[in-house]
């Protein structure tokens, strides 16, 4: 068996923005603009960036719930951009999604049972009473009790909404599951009882994670590799602990700059961005970091660099990539 589940080749999302009378395109939003790497069976890759990076959009394309501009999209060897309807179907029941947002995701009108057995429901899958029974057992693997089943989504903390909406996708007995800031909308403390339960459930029915999120502390805790997305790209992978302690891209490096540290003695030097993110409508020539980054020479304003290895199993786009480790802001 293909040790890779998901391959993902330089995946484009646009977004026309139309205007005047006849409603012509005027310009484009390149929420992701070239963005390639892939997922092993049984393992979590990070995603992260700052809000409007495009990783949302990009875990969203790869589940074909936005249509790609250009790009592929490999799934178990199924190439999900020119999959039929059925076979669009049978992916949806391998490849689900766990949402940012607990409050919204769910239905309020549904009960708690309900919600997690639509997804059976849709796909034709058992009937009446093996729905019961597998809703009864996701409940149960995501810690809630089977007699919540009856109750409705408002009587439920964000912490147990979020353990409603892992069952809803493990219902489904998923190989992949987009986890789009899963805890981000969650206090600090359940948070971490979230990321546990996830990691349980990985271990226990050898799930696959792509993991989105905007902290990259968050990601810390749960990857395998990380993905550092800026304004449609990726431009950092590597596995979590070479990239921790040897980032390869000053972007890396202020996110963990930014991350504290709990001992006082071990002060961690915070590097502060210049300005905000670009508009990804007109994003800088040649590196779209270069208005921020504090190592940036005359190449970096017109030559793009290529993402590319720099080491075993880290990848980078920068120039000066070699350099990163070493220089202070
Ligand atoms: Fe900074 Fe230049 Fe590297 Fe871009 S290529 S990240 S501007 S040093």
């Amino acid at each position: 068996m293909n040790d890779t589940l998901l391959e993902v080749n330089d995946l484009v999302k646009h977004f026309p923005i139309k205007g005047g009378i006849l409603r012509r395109t005027q310009a484009l939003v390149r929420a992701v603009d070239g963005v390639s790497f892939s997922v092993r069976r049984g393992e979590t890759l990070g995603l992260v960036g700052e809000s409007g990076c495009g990783k949302t959009t990009a875990g969203r394309t790869i589940l074909r719930l936005e249509t790609a501009t250009a790009g592929e999209v490999l799934f178990d060897g199924t190439d999900v951009m020119s999959a039929s309807r059925k076979k669009m179907q049978a992916l949806r029941r391998d490849m689900q999604i766990i949402f940012q947002d607990p409050y919204a995701s769910l239905d309020p009108r549904l009960t708690v049972g309900e919600s997690i057995a639509e997804g059976l429901v849709i796909h034709h899958l058992g009937n009446t009473q093996e729905r019961r029974e597998r809703v009864r057992e996701a409940l149960i693997r995501v810690g809630m009790h089977p007699s919540h089943m009856q109750r409705f989504p408002h009587e439920f903390s964000g912490g147990q909404r979020q353990r409603i909406g892992i069952a809803r996708a493990l219902v489904m007995e998923p190989k992949l599951i987009v986890c789009d800031e899963p805890v981000s909308a969650l206090d600090v403390s359940v948070q971490s009882q979230v990321l546990n339960l996830l990691r349980n459930l990985q271990q226990e029915f050898g799930l696959t994670y792509l993991f989105i999120a905007h902290d990259l502390s968050v990601v810390e805790h749960i990857s395998d590799r990380v993905g550092v997305m800026y304004l449609g790209k990726i431009v950092e992978l590597a596995d979590r602990l070479e990239l921790f302690r040897r980032p390869m891209h000053p972007y890396t490096k202020a996110l963990i700059s930014a991350i504290p540290v709990p001992d006082p003695l071990k002060r961690r030097e915070r590097i502060i961005l210049k300005g905000d993110v670009p508009s990804p409508i007109n994003p800088p020539a040649g590196c779209r970091f270069h208005p921020r980054c504090w190592m940036a020479r005359d190449i970096c304003r017109t030559v793009e660099p290529a993402f590319e290895k720099k080491a075993s199993g880290h990848w980078s786009a920068c120039h000066f990539a070699d350099e990163v480790s070493e220089r202070a802001a």
